[in-house]
C-alpha cells in the first residue's frame, strides 16, 4: 500500500475530480480496416497484413460491423449520434503504432453527450464515444543479471512488439469529470462493463486488455470551481487497481500541494507492487498530435431513421430490467441483481414464470439451487438440459405437495444434466410424495408397532420422540412421505391407541 499519507485532518479541505477514458475492444470477426482476424492469444505478429502494418500502397476499408456495434453502445449509453462524422489521423511516433499515425476521430466523434447512472440519482456524464484502431502491444523487458525479465514501470532494456492487436476496433468512451471519489470510478467502470457485456459487443476482459481504463485525476480546494492541474494514470489492470491507484494519487497530490509544491501535468503509471503512481512522461496536448482528416476513408452519415432503427433493436438494459422485476414481481434487490447477471437469466426466469410458477420461488431456485448446480457441474444454465417448462412443472408438483422440497433438489439435478419432464423424473426416482392418509397409514402403523419404547416416551410427554418416529418414516419411505401429514397422522394413530 501507499507509504504516502497526507495529514488526515486536512484531507476534508480538498475535493478530488476524476474523469475516465475507457477503451473497449469490439468483438468483431476482423480488424477495423483490413480482413485480418480480430483474435486474442495468437502467436505474435501472425495476424498482420500490409494494411494494418501501414505499408506503402495500401488503403483501409471500414468494417461495417464495428460501426454497428459502436452505434449500439452509444445509444445504450444515452448518446446523441452525429449526423456527420469522420475519421482523423492522430500522428504520433511510438514503436507500437506501425503506421506512425492512429486512425481515430477528433472533432466530430460519432457519439456525444451520453450518461451512465451509478445509483438512483447519481448520473455520470459521457462526453463522447469515438471509434479508433488499437495499437500494437509492447512488452518491456529488463535485464536481471544476465536474464531478461518482464520489467517494472519505466525500466526497459529491450522491448518486444506484437502487431496482432494493431488495427483491432476500439471504442474510446470519455466521461465528464463528474466523479469525486475513487469508489465512484470503480462503480462507473463496473456499470459500463455490465452494459457492454449485456450488449455482447466486447468480452471486457481487463486481464487480456479488451477493457482498459485511464484516469484523469486532480484535486482542488473544496468550494473552488476552477479545476486543479490533472495527471493521467495508466496501467490499471483490474477494477480494484483503478480504485487503489486513484486513491493513492489523491493522497499524493494533496501532499504535494500542502507542502507548497505544484502538480505537474504528466502521465503516471500505477505500480501495483509499491501501491503508488510513478511518473512516466509529460502529457501530450492535442496539438502535439497534429490531427488532420483521414483522406483515405469516407465520412460517416447517419439519418434520424437509421438511429431509430438502432434504438428499435436495443435490448432492455439491466438497470431497467431490475426496476421492472421489482415492480412487476415484487422481488428483492438480491434477486433482481442475480437475475440480471446475464441476459439469459432474465429470459429463463420470465419463461418459467409464464408457466404459472410463483416468481419469488423461481428467483429463489435460480439464485440458490441452479446457481449451485451450475458451479458444481461447471455447466451454465444456458448449456444445461433444464427448460423453463420442466422447472415450472417441478415447482407446481412441489406446490401441490406431490413432491417434497428436498426431493425436488434431486429431481432438478436430473433435469439439469439429462433433461426430460419433471413428472417422469419424479416417478423414475420414486419420489412422488405419499400425500394421502390411505397410502401412509399402514406404513405408520408398522413403524409404531416396531418402536413401542419411542411411542411410550411420546405418551409420557417427550415431544422429541415424535421427531424420531417421523425420521424413521422418512427413512422407510426414502423421503417420499409428506412430513406435515406424517406428523399429524402419527399423533392421530398414537392418540387412538391410548
Ligand atoms: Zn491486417
Amino acid at each position: 500500500m501507499s507509504t504516502i499519507a497526507a495529514n488526515p485532518e486536512n484531507q476534508t479541505k480538498w475535493e478530488m475530480v476524476i474523469g475516465l477514458e475507457v477503451h473497449v475492444e469490439l468483438h468483431t470477426e476482423t480488424k477495423l480496416f483490413c480482413s485480418c482476424p480480430n483474435k486474442f492469444g495468437a502467436e505474435p505478429n501472425t495476424l498482420v497484413c500490409p494494411v494494418c502494418l501501414g505499408l506503402p500502397g495500401t488503403l483501409p476499408s471500414l468494417n461495417r460491423r464495428a460501426v454497428e456495434l459502436h452505434l449500439k453502445a452509444a445509444r445504450a449509453l444515452g448518446c446523441q449520434i452525429q449526423e456527420f462524422s469522420k475519421f482523423d489521423r492522430k500522428n504520433y511516433f511510438y514503436p507500437d503504432i506501425p503506421k506512425n499515425f492512429q486512425t481515430s476521430q477528433y472533432d466530430l466523434p460519432l457519439a456525444y453527450k451520453g450518461w451512465l447512472e451509478l445509483s438512483p440519482g447519481r448520473v455520470i456524464g459521457i462526453t463522447r464515444i469515438h471509434l479508433e484502431e488499437d495499437t500494437g502491444k509492447s512488452t518491456h523487458l529488463a535485464l536481471a543479471g544476465n536474464e531478461l525479465q518482464p520489467s517494472r514501470l519505466g525500466k526497459s532494456d529491450r522491448t518486444h512488439i506484437d502487431y496482432n492487436r494493431a488495427g483491432v476496433p476500439l471504442l474510446e468512451i470519455v466521461s465528464e469529470p463528474d466523479m469525486r471519489e475513487a469508489e465512484e470510478a470503480y462503480q462507473y467502470v463496473d456499470k459500463l462493463r455490465e452494459v457492454i457485456l449485456w450488449l455482447g459487443i466486447s468480452d471486457c476482459k481487463m486481464e487480456q486488455g479488451s477493457l482498459r481504463c485511464d484516469a484523469n485525476v486532480s484535486v482542488r480546494p473544496l468550494g473552488q470551481r476552477e479545476l486543479g492541474t490533472k495527471t493521467e494514470i495508466k496501467n490499471m489492470n483490474s477494477l480494484r487497481s483503478i480504485r487503489d491507484a486513484i486513491e493513492s494519487e489523491r493522497v499524493r497530490q494533496i501532499q504535494v500541494l500542502e507542502s507548497g509544491g505544484r502538480i505537474v501535468q504528466e502521465t503516471r503509471g500505477w505500480d501495483e507492487g509499491s501501491g503508488t503512481t510513478i511518473s512516466m512522461r509529460s502529457k501530450e496536448e492535442a496539438q502535439d498530435y497534429r490531427y488532420f482528416p483521414e483522406p483515405d476513408l469516407p465520412s460517416l452519415v447517419f439519418s434520424k431513421e437509421e438511429v431509430k432503427a438502432v434504438d428499435d433493436l436495443l435490448p432492455e438494459l439491466p438497470a431497467a430490467r431490475r426496476e421492472r422485476y421489482q415492480k412487476a414481481f415484487g422481488l428483492d434487490t438480491d434477486a433482481v441483481e442475480y437475475l440480471t447477471i446475464e441476459p439469459f437469466f432474465g429470459q429463463f426466469f420470465e419463461s418459467t414464470v409464464a408457466t404459472g410458477a410463483d416468481p419469488v420461488e423461481v428467483a429463489k431456485w435460480m439464485a440458490n439451487t441452479l446457481s449451485r448446480l451450475s458451479n458444481e457441474l461447471e455447466t451454465s444454465l444456458q448449456d444445461s438440459k433444464l427448460t423453463p417448462v420442466s422447472l415450472g412443472e417441478l415447482l407446481s408438483l412441489i406446490a401441490s405437495d406431490e413432491v417434497g422440497a428436498k426431493s425436488g433438489q434431486k429431481v432438478v439435478e436430473v433435469l439439469f444434466t439429462e433433461g426430460g419432464d419433471a413428472g417422469s423424473v419424479v416417478d423414475k426416482l420414486g419420489l412422488r410424495q405419499l400425500s394421502s392418509p390411505a397410502q401412509l397409514k399402514p406404513i405408520l402403523q408398522e413403524i409404531l408397532n416396531e418402536n413401542p419404547a419411542v411411542v411410550a416416551e411420546f405418551k409420557e410427554g417427550k415431544g422429541k420422540a415424535l421427531n424420531v418416529l417421523v425420521g424413521k418414516v422418512m427413512k422407510q419411505t426414502k423421503g417420499a412421505a409428506n412430513p406435515g401429514l406424517t406428523r399429524s397422522l402419527l399423533e392421530e394413530l398414537i392418540g387412538e391407541s391410548i
